[in-house]
């Protein structure tokens, strides 16, 4: 898979895909994200991408040149599935949603950035935009990089126990179940007494196990997310 980020700030998305689990996965060959700074495509001698908008509103807005160059250089070199906008009032990012975008081959995600983009590049180029949640951001960067993040980590391979992105909450529309690690036992750093882990973890019965995780899955879910079980 490959995944085309355009951004105006190269500089916060390019460390963020080179480390950990997205940083491994192209080590690996599973992905190739590749980091593309629109100024570089600007015609303009101080290779400005943003200009006032027509109407006299608030606010500078993504002109459509040196978007359509930069997209229009990457389609030009291979085939896109989709060329994803980030905005606020696109379709709500989803664990179903980076399912079916890590099955593509090809992806551009173009960030937005000041009061939006020239309303023509959302008509003709851009094929799905998405919202990482009901709130403003100043940029798409964040929401770039969330979606990235999420997208990379399912690809086979990409975390070592793979069973475990199956098991994560959203997956099969259930929260996760709680987890625990060494010591059995604690005591806080105050002295109150943490408890213990449940004794059936520790049990060695891989199928009680695996019931106990899956009760407790249902339980967090009808308790937090009731909403997650409506049509299962
Ligand atoms: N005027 C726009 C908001 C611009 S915010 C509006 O009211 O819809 C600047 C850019 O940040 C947006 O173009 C978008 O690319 C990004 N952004 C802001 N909030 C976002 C969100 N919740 N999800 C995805 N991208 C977002």
């Amino acid at each position: 898979m490959r995944i085309d980020i355009i951004t105006v700030l190269p500089e916060l998305v390019e460390p963020f895909v080179q480390e950990s689990i997205l940083g491994r996965a192209q080590k690996k060959g599973l992905v190739e994200i590749h980091v593309h700074n629109l100024r570089d495509y600007s015609t303009n001698r101080w290779r400005r991408v943003d200009d006032y908008p027509f109407g006299g509103f608030a606010g500078m807005v993504m002109q459509c040149e040196p978007i359509d160059r930069c997209i229009s250089a990457l389609k030009a070199e291979r085939e896109y599935d989709e060329v994803i906008f980030t905005s606020p009032d696109g379709e709500q990012f989803s664990q179903p949603m980076a399912n079916e975008l890590s099955l593509k081959k090809n992806i551009i995600i173009l960030c937005g950035h000041y009061k939006g983009i020239d309303w023509r590049i959302r008509e003709h180029l851009i094929t799905r935009e998405v919202s990482i949640g009901d709130y403003v951001l100043t940029g798409g960067e964040l929401a770039a990089a969330v979606m990235t993040d999420a997208i990379v980590r399912i690809l086979p391979g990409a975390i070592g126990d793979e069973q475990s992105a199956l098991s994560d909450s959203f997956q099969d529309n259930l929260l996760a179940a709680p987890v625990y690690s060494r010591p059995k036992q604690y005591t806080a750093v105050d002295g109150t007494d943490w408890g213990s882990v449940p004794d059936i973890l520790l049990s060695g019965h891989e199928a009680r196990i695996k019931e106990w995780e899956l009760q407790q899955s249902l339980e967090r879910t009808r308790r937090l997310r009731p909403d997650l079980l409506e049509g299962k």
